[in-house]
């Protein structure tokens, strides 16, 4: 009995230190593996919409912040169904975390800048930056995926909601010139 207990014992630092490493280890791979942020993983999640039309040719890009820290690319597409839009009103959303998840269809056109929604690709960013500034993961993601858009699409220009419409959107802490300095 004794000896088992001391075999425990002993066997508690072995365990404790191995999963260290391997753990360090782990981390020290995702950061080599950085670059891949040039390809961001974009997250699905089934959302019903109403009828959509087609995007348009693609022409600039748009950055929004959802003035909430708690939103979910769900509590969006419910809030803009709830307004009578088709659903929700940005292709893109990006949470403080890094998630990039998919709103509407990117081939389908947006409701997210009244009238200037022709060939406009919305991105929205989780967050009140009137009070907050972005965490770094989240621009990092944020930086890639507008990249990612640009190369796919074909476009260059990168405006903020501020710049079509009367609002503050996307709040005065907004890194706006990390994106503005992306080609
Ligand atoms: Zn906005």
């Amino acid at each position: 009995m004794q000896y088992i207990l001391l075999v425990a014992l002993l066997a508690i630092p072995v365990l404790v230190f191995g999963f260290r490493r391997k753990s360090g280890q782990e981390s020290e791979e995702s950061e080599d593996r950085g670059v891949f942020l040039e390809d961001v993983q974009i997250r699905y999640v089934n959302l019903l919409f109403g009828p959509l039309s087609p995007l348009g040719k693609p022409e600039k890009i748009t950055l929004h912040h959802t003035a909430s820290t708690n939103d979910t690319v769900q509590s969006i597409h419910a809030y803009h169904k709830s307004k009578g839009w088709a659903g929700i009103g940005y292709h893109y959303v990006v949470y403080a975390n890094g998630e990039v998840w998919q709103g509407r269809p990117s081939d389908k056109k947006v409701a997210h800048t009244e009238m200037q929604n022709e060939g406009n690709i919305g991105v929205c960013f989780v967050g009140n930056f009137d009070t907050h500034s972005m965490p770094q993961k989240q621009l990092e993601v944020g930086k890639a995926l507008i990249k990612q858009i640009q190369r796919t699409k074909g476009i260059k220009t990168v405006t903020f909601h501020k710049n079509l419409k009367s609002t503050n959107c996307p709040g005065k802490n907004f890194p706006y010139s990390s994106f503005l300095q992306l080609s």
